[in-house]
């Protein structure tokens, strides 16, 4: 199982290509900018309420049979939140005091 590599933030839809310093996932893999969890989301996810890590890069070359960039291309299916701004924001404001470690 390799991560999907998600091709944008699911918050404001900006494009998050494989090799973006600024895609953030959560322990499912949900998927958003950096801005988006510093700013909107304040490290709690809406989907699930836990905290973000930067996305690991895929190498672009070979290194190893089989592994790389166009071996196990990114996913290419864009991905939307299903709540509201509000309820979002209430999400945040009730776990961001909480350390993801004890949520
Ligand atoms: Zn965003
Ligand atoms: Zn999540």
């Amino acid at each position: 199982m390799a991560l999907e590599l998600r091709p944008n933030c699911e918050y404001c839809d900006r494009d998050l290509p494989p090799a973006d310093p600024d895609a953030r996932i959560c322990s499912y893999e949900c998927t958003f900018c950096a801005d988006c969890v510093e700013t909107k989301l304040h490290n709690v996810c809406p989907n699930c309420g836990g905290g973000f890590v930067p996305r690991p890069i895929r190498p672009a070359t070979e290194w190893r049979p089989g592994l790389s960039l166009a071996k196990r291309p990114a996913s290419t299916k864009r991905v939307h939140l299903s709540y509201s701004p509000e309820d979002i924001a209430a999400q945040s404001e009730r776990l961001k005091e909480i350390p993801p470690a004890s949520r």
